[in-house]
């Protein structure tokens, strides 16, 4: 049997029933899918429920723990012993659910991230994702794609790809349609074949799927490889290691507990015990996975905002942006690019009618004018064959598929009546694409009697010197420096009113010509100019200065004429007075150290190509600062990755550009990375929060227990009671402060150091003086119904039980504010107050419901018990909402 590279295109169409310019239908696909099945590649097996279950108890504390109830049930202390194993059940449980929460939501973020490929079906061309694709879809891939499947290429217009993922080999790989007739060749010799998973580096191709999901080559790869874990956050890490340390004093303070206890006569099993549960209670074991529920639920809100996350360590390195590069055109623009003027024959045309509207216009000084005017409907020509867009119409309104900016020569040539002509009269022969770099693009035409030219399009600065003729009312003739100074001034008029400018060119060709990029490029004859506008969106303006405030600076970063960018840069009050505008060729001449010594004044990068942008990143990180890059073209990539904060589009960002990143804009639109960085500012302070509470609550267990010790008491809490506190009144609430709202004042804080600490800006003096009062009070509160009534331990311990828990509820308000509890409204977060309310209901509960009462040690509490309880419970948030430190 052949191979599918040993294929000619015709016996290929025939043995997958498919023809390239109609593809499948929608039949055929079904069947298919149904037969082969989805094209993904088998993900490795998901950790079964139970052990993640099991997981939740692997903790060292816990199983002391468990060990010592075992014990505790032996001694015939049944009631206890049941009581704290069903309590360290339902923590399990909880745990678990945590998990798969976070565990779901990041499954969503993958689904959400998922390739899309550009796919024939039904003869038309649609995005779809990449796992419903089928053997014998006919797919197009572009610069940028990763190959969705593998493919036999059957159109090839300087199509190079890079195989590294499949053959280790970085170099790129030119490929062709032609069959190939040799046998046994390797993944790396089959140059009409495309792979899925490698990446399209250049040009752009046309191919049919032959194998998709395991029957790939990535497949069989993939089934022998392994797959990469998740790497925790550097926050996670953080937690982690102060976990360690939290583990060590808990378990010091224990010992110290038990052991005062037992030297004041306490029975050693009893001690034992309550330091037992002392410990479990006072170890934040749960601390690093509410930090991972409240990550994921930030990127669930982040989602809700249109961008998504592809780290979760992005969430926390957004809120320390202290740079926002940014990309102009499609980013802080509309990209919805519509010609307004046009320069020929050495006069400017305006061209009237907004946006896709195709209808209007071509006046020289507000007359109409004639049809036939000299070279406008050649031009218009040009703009439409060499071009890569296509207008699309749904319900009854036009769109452009495409590149906008190719789009806007469409809508041009439709409002002088020309409809789409390449394919039945003009035959593109070759297509040199445009990327970001050549800021330009060519393609050979073949008339209908056989003649051949070439179409050039771009940035008038890079198409200029490469002219040596000019095309005006007279005909052809050499270009002189006069004329060329006049289109320069047309392009500076033009790009002073903000205007994207495109400069249009054409070259006679013969058959014989060579078809060297090198020779097709030059001695062009020069057309006219296009000026395009591409309003700013309107969102824009304000998140800049929102930015602004929040000590972010924006800098935009574009490849148009520095007079274009600058214009539009003033109106989104981007570019201060004083502020820099460099061009390309300035940071070309500059090292990264000259470039580090000003850039802090520099607000816009015109004329650049991707490769400046990892200069500019560079010198911003050099000088200390945080830096998010945007990108969305292939070249970008490298940029991307190497700032803090990789940005890429989901619209227009190629599948490089997306997987370098770390946050996707679903929008493209720079508002988002504004919305992005208050939730991860916002996140953070929220993560401050629960840790706050959770430790300053810790903090009140352990002391109030070992002041009791010292002063020669009884227990003041019982086990049961402290796994209670720890399970219901650490548990809920600390969940709710992770959906709190964010602060008035985030955004106009100065970004977040990366580097500090868990405790830093006064959070360790907020934990100490808090707990320590919420100890205080609690013990005031056992002390008073001690001494009152020094035969009923039950009441007392029920005091200090309500109070602390009070305490600690009223306490979870104060956390939710850097300042002051008074700062906030406490109803504001309705989780909170619910976790707060049936954190009550609970507690009353288990003291007032007699079937609980001897399990949880409790007793009737009267209305004088309850005011002194809320008394003492509101002092230590009440006394420091005060003080405001
Ligand atoms: P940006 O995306 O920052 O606006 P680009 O690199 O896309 O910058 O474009 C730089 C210049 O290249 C534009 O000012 C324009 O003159 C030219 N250009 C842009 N798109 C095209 C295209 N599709 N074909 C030809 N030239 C283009
Ligand atoms: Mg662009």
């Amino acid at each position: 049997m052949k191979k599918w590279y040993q294929l000619d295109v015709e016996r290929l169409e025939q043995k997958l029933h498919v023809s390239s310019n109609k593809g499948l239908s929608t039949k055929q696909v079904e069947k298919r899918r149904k037969q082969y099945g989805e094209n993904v590649l088998e993900a490795e097996k998901d950790t079964p429920k139970w052990l993640i279950f099991l997981k939740q108890f692997q903790d060292f504390m816990v199983i002391v723990l468990l060990a010592a109830t075992l014990i505790a049930g032996m001694l015939g202390e049944f009631v206890d012993a049941i009581a704290i194993m069903i309590i360290v059940l339902v923590n399990g449980f909880i745990g678990f659910f945590q998990e798969q929460k976070a565990e779901k939501s990041l499954d969503k973020l993958k689904e959400l991230s998922a390739p899309m490929a550009y796919v024939l079906r039904e003869k038309t061309w649609e995005k779809i994702n990449s796992r419903n694709l089928v053997v014998g879809d006919v797919i197009k891939v572009n610069s940028g794609d990763r190959i969705p499947a593998d493919i036999r290429i059957v159109q090839a217009n300087n199509l190079e790809t890079e195989e590294s993922a499949l053959t280790g080999e970085s170099l790129p790989v030119m490929k062709h349609a032609s069959a190939i007739h040799r046998d046994d060749l390797d993944a790396q010799d089959q140059v009409n074949m495309g792979f899925m998973g490698t990446l399209v580096t250049r040009g752009s191709g046309l191919g049919i799927v032959v194998g998709t999901g395991m029957n790939t080559v990535m497949g069989q790869i993939a089934s022998l490889m392994t797959n990469t874990k998740k790497v925790p956050t550097p926050l996670e890490r953080k937690l982690a290691e102060l976990g360690k340390i939290l583990i060590v004093i808990a378990i010091l303070l224990t010992i110290l507990v038990v052991g005062l206890g037992v030297m004041q006569g306490h029975p050693v099993y009893n001690m034992f015990l309550a330091g037992v549960s002392l410990a479990v209670a006072a170890i934040p074991e749960g601390l690093p996975a509410i930090v991972t529920v409240a990550l994921s639920l930030g990127v669930q809100r982040m989602i809700r905002k249109k961008a998504i996350v592809r780290k979760l360590s992005a969430v926390e390195t957004l809120g320390c942006a202290s740079v926002i590069c940014s990309d102009k055109t499609g980013t802080m623009t509309e990209n919805q690019m519509t010609v307004k003027e046009m320069y020929l024959n050495g006069k400017m045309l305006e061209v009237t009618g907004d946006g896709y509207n195709i209808h209007g216009d071509f006046l020289i000084n507000n007359q109409r004018v004639n049809e036939n005017y000299t070279n406008l409907e050649s031009m218009l020509l040009y703009g439409m064959l060499c071009n890569n867009a296509s207008l699309q119409v749904k319900r009854g309104k036009y769109f452009v598929e495409g590149d906008p900016t190719d789009g806007a020569l469409i809508i041009a040539a439709r409002k002088f009546g020309l409809k789409p002509v390449a394919g039945e009269n003009f035959r593109i022969v070759k297509e040199i694409p445009f990327d970001s770099d050549r800021k330009r693009m060519s393609v050979i035409v073949e008339d209908d009697n056989q003649m051949r030219f070439l179409i050039t399009k771009g940035a008038p600065d890079v198409l200029l010197p490469r002219t040596t003729y000019l095309m005006d009312e007279e005909g052809r003739r050499i270009l002189k420096p006069n004329d060329k100074d006049k289109i320069e001034q047309a392009v500076n008029s033009m790009a002073d009113k903000a205007l994207r400018t495109i400069a249009i060119s054409m070259k006679p060709l013969s058959k014989e010509d060579s078809m060297d990029d090198h020779f097709l490029e030059k001695d062009l004859t020069f057309i006219g100019l296009y000026g395009m506008i591409d309003p700013p969106r309107k969102e824009v303006k304000p998140a800049i200065e929102e930015c602004r405030q929040a000590g972010i600076k924006t800098v935009m970063i574009t490849g148009d004429h520095v007079k274009t960018a600058t214009a539009i840069a003033k109106r989104l009050n981007l570019l201060p007075d004083d502020g820099l505008v460099l061009e390309g060729h300035e940071l070309n001449k500059m090292s990264v150290e000259e470039l580090e010594d000003i850039i802090e004044d520099v607000y816009v990068f015109a004329r650049v190509t991707p490769e400046h942008k990892l200069k500019i990143v560079k010198a911003f990180q050099e000088n200390g600062h945080v830096v998010a890059m945007t990108g969305d073209g292939v070249n970008d990539a490298p940029a991307i990755k190497a700032s803090d904060i990789g940005i890429s589009m989901g619209i227009s960002g190629t599948d490089v550009t997306k997987e370098a990143s770390s946050l996707v804009l679903m929008d493209d639109n720079f508002a988002t990375i504004k919305a992005a960085i208050k939730e991860g500012r916002n996140i953070y302070e929220n993560i401050r929060k629960f840790i706050r509470y959770l430790l300053a609550s810790n903090v009140g267990e352990i002391l109030v227990m070992l002041f009791a010790m010292l002063l020669g008491m009884p227990l003041p809490l019982v086990p049961v009671q402290i796994l209670w506190v720890n399970l219901v009144t650490d548990g809920l609430p600390a969940m709710a402060l992770g959906l709190d709202k964010p602060e008035d004042d985030v955004m106009k804080r100065s970004p977040r150091n990366p580097r500090e600490g868990i405790f830093a800006r006064g959070l360790g003096f907020k934990i100490i003086s808090r707990g320590i009062l919420i100890g205080l009070v609690t013990l005031i509160a056992f002390m008073l119904a001690y001494q009152n009534n020094p035969s009923n331990l039950i009441y007392a311990q029920t005091m200090a039980f309500t109070t602390l828990v009070m305490a600690q509820l009223i306490h979870v308000f104060d956390c939710r504010s850097e300042n002051s509890v008074f700062d906030r409204n406490p109803f504001e977060n309705i989780y909170l107050v619910l976790a707060v309310i049936s954190s009550i209901l609970l507690l009353l509960v288990v003291i007032y419901w007699p079937p609980l009462q001897p399990i949880f040690h409790t007793t009737f509490l009267g209305l004088r018990d309850w005011m002194l309880i809320i008394g003492l419970a509101a002092m230590p948030t009440v006394l420091f909402g005060f003080t405001k430190k």
